[in-house]
């Protein structure tokens, strides 16, 4: 007799980011739907991790990550987002920002829990907190900005709330989380005692003068928070799949206790580099926001004059376009068309919805050369 498998998550298909990119590879389309960049790692980076291949730095790294890595990241966060933090004992390297989503969201809820999440949100987050056992309450976020409701917030709030996860500059839309938000969100933390899963993966892409919030600098909740990075954006890296986990000492040991055996550790060698470049090229990261923002720029300014209407994007390296002017299909079947017609592959984005919005939008990455973001504009401008 062959044993049954009972599918913990029989509902979920394959992530949208290897549909797309499957399909943009099927059609030879340009690929402007999964999130990465188009253009090599920072000078320096690469031969930073050749060199410590070469010099014998190939075994495990300790559990929580290499110490002279997490000394960086705290030099960091002080010195962007003047947040404290202990490397010892509230940083973890983790092989990319989504197995810390993972470890945290494991690490604080079980059976019976409640976590509520943002609508739209980023794919891994209801599949973690259902493997967990737990139950997400999803809030749709307010139209047309992408911003939080607090007076809806406080009504989903019930006694089995345990988790709040949010997500600042925000995937898909690159809306920007305020300090007035995460002082709301501090005083339904203090007041219903339950965590929060901050995930600050574009922490550093964020344009037009707008700061970044992190809820490590926040009196309120960083003692009560996991806030989760990605280096995989920071340095054109995600591939590299390398991240870390910040959060006080008793959450963190509780994330170290699943990641210890979820992963283990991260990859030694790509440990190191990074450390030695965030020691010897800190302004890669004071560029990165104009970098990004030229980009956005260049994109949207070619966009001018089409059928495609922009959304504001503050940060991320996403930017939403609507298409109501040019088509009423709903956007998975306006995404089919742009990449096996137009050769353009983009994000649906009623894929990290519960409910699809009304109104069709897709998402477009643009972390990508000069001549791809200028290549695709005059493909959408014809359409
Ligand atoms: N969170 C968000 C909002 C993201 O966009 C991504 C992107 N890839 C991740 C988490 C995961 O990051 P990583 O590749 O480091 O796992
Ligand atoms: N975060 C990236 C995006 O939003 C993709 C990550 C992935 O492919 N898993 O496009």
């Amino acid at each position: 007799m062959k044993p049954a498998i009972v599918s913990r998550l029989p509902d979920v298909g394959t992530t949208i980011f290897t549909v797309m990119t499957q399909k943009a590879e099927q059609y030879g389309a340009l690929n402007l739907a999964q999130g990465f960049p188009d253009f090599p790692l920072p000078q320096g980076l690469a031969e930073a991790l050749a060199r410590h291949v070469e010099a014998g730095h190939n075994q495990y790294a300790p559990m929580a990550g290499l110490p002279r890595l997490r000394e960086c990241v705290a030099v960091d966060l002080e010195r962007h987002f003047g947040c404290r933090v202990d490397p010892l004992t509230e940083v973890t390297v983790v092989p990319g920002a989504t197995e810390a989503i993972f470890c945290a969201i494991m690490a604080s809820v079980g059976p019976g829990d409640e976590v509520i999440l943002f609508d739209p949100s980023y794919d891994s987050y209801e599949p973690s907190v259902r493997l967990a056992g737990a139950r997400a309450v999803r809030i749709a976020l307010s139209q047309p900005d992408f911003t939080i409701d607090w007076q809806r917030v406080q009504e989903a709030i019930g006694p089995r709330t345990r988790l709040v996860v949010i997500n600042s500059p925000h995937n898909p839309s690159g809306s920007v989380l305020s300090r007035a938000d995460l002082d709301r969100l501090g005083e339904l933390a203090e007041r219903h005692g339950f965590l929060v899963l901050s995930d600050e993966v574009y922490a550093h892409l964020v344009y037009d003068g707008t700061r970044h919030h992190s809820v490590l600098a926040h009196p309120v909740l960083a003692p009560r928070s996991f806030a989760v990075f990605s280096f995989g954006k920071t340095y054109h890296a995600t591939g590299w799949k390398t991240g870390y986990c910040v959060a006080p000492p008793e959450l963190s040991t509780e994330l170290r206790r699943v990641h210890q055996f979820v992963t283990f550790t991260g990859v030694t060698p790509i440990q190191h580099a990074l450390a030695d470049f965030m020691q010897s090229d800190p302004a890669h990261v004071d560029a990165l926001g104009a970098f990004y923002q030229a980009r956005r720029d260049l994109f949207c300014a070619a966009l001018a004059g089409s059928r495609w209407r922009l959304r504001p994007s503050a940060g991320t390296y996403f930017q939403l376009l609507d298409y109501a002017e040019i088509s009423d299909a709903d956007d998975i079947a306006m995404a089919e068309e742009l990449v096996s017609r137009h050769g353009i592959a983009a994000i649906p984005v009623s894929v990290f919805h519960e409910t699809p919005p009304a109104r069709g939008l897709l998402r477009f990455c643009f972390a990508k050369q000069e001549h791809t973001l200028l290549r695709a504009a005059e493909v959408l401008c014809a359409i």
